[in-house]
């Protein structure tokens, strides 16, 4: 859905991209995460068709940015870092002038922005002017007019930003709700445990280059994560719990992450066969950090 290729961008004294390459499938939520200032406002004002490459390309559900800037718009969301709201505008107002900017039909219009405000829980504002809304309503808004013409792909630069804890979790399940309907999401942001949430894939960018990508799935209700650590380091440990039908999503000599059951007897069962296969188990339990362990793993190498 998403292909850029060899993408260069520079602003007039700074290479910001240099040499980025990635695919985004279809139907996926790709988290992009990386130190501050490594890029990934500017790799997704590019991916918005916002900004033109220096050189290489960039690929919107197969329509080159630079070639139909306008039908890439007509297909995407984006909500910015920072953005401005018409304040003085109702929030109907604002999400129908969004709708009639992006080619919405007047027609179709005010079914559209009752359902881009129901799902962002919105609907009792309709009324409400811009300006009186506090921050993570205004957020909301912005995330509601980025969603507003049914886009197939939405970018999202922070969109947790000012959220209060239930705002955040709404926004989890409103990205996960977008995915189910087949949206392609690309979310950036610093809080790696939330975007473990609703996230399927990970583009780690540094210094203007991609220093890893790697899949990561979505919580599993059925089969949640889990992390055991060893005390003393054996280098067969991923082997034996393959051996064991598990499917192990890391490891090394001394930690082992990998989907298993809620079950409480197969879990002491593993423990069991593990201490009696002279493991030396120093902990055993729910893995809730693994996009945060494997993001360290990756910035700071080069
Ligand atoms: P953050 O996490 O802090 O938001 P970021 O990863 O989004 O950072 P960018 O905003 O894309 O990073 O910036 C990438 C690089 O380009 C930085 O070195 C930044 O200083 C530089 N840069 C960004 N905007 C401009 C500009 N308008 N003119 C010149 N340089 C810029």
């Amino acid at each position: 859905m998403i292909e850029v290729h060899d993408l260069v961008y520079e602003y007039p004294a700074k290479r910001a991209l240099d040499g980025v390459s990635l695919v985004v499938p279809q139907g996926t939520i790709t988290a992009l995460v990386g130190p501050n200032g490594a890029g990934k406002t500017t790799l997704l004002r590019c991916l918005a068709a916002l900004e033109m490459p220096y050189s290489g390309s960039v690929a919107i559900d197969g329509l080159d940015t630079s070639k139909a800037p306008r039908d890439v718009h007509a297909r995407l969301g984006y909500l910015p870092d920072f953005y401005g709201l018409y304040d003085a505008l109702s929030v109907r107002r604002c999400l129908t002038y969004a709708a009639w900017s992006h080619g919405i039909a007047p027609a179709l219009t005010a079914a559209a922005v009752e359902n881009a405000a129901r799902r962002v829980s919105l609907l009792d504002r309709l009324e409400t002017r811009a300006g009186e809304l506090s921050r993570g309503l205004r957020q909301r808004l912005a995330i509601a007019q980025a969603i507003v013409h049914t886009p197939k792909v939405v970018l999202l630069d922070e969109p947790a930003a000012g959220l209060d804890p239930q705002a955040r979790r709404d926004l989890s399940a409103l990205l996960l709700e977008l995915k189910g309907a087949g949206l392609t999401l690309v979310v950036s942001s610093h809080i790696l445990a939330e975007l473990e949430d609703y996230c399927s894939e990970m583009i780690v960018i540094e210094a203007g280059q991609i220093v890893g990508g790697k899949a990561v799935k979505v919580k599993d209700i059925e089969r949640p994560r889990y992390l055991v650590e060893l005390a003393t380091a054996r280098s067969d440990l991923a082997d034996f719990l393959k051996g064991a039908g598990l499917d192990v999503a890391e490891a090394d000599d001394l930690h082992a992450v990998f989907a298993f059951t809620h079950n409480r007897a197969a879990r002491a069962k593993l423990v069991r066969d593990l201490v009696q296969a002279g493991f030396d188990v120093a902990g055993f339990g729910a893995s809730t950090k693994a996009l945060e362990e494997s993001y360290f793993a990756q910035v700071g190498k080069r």
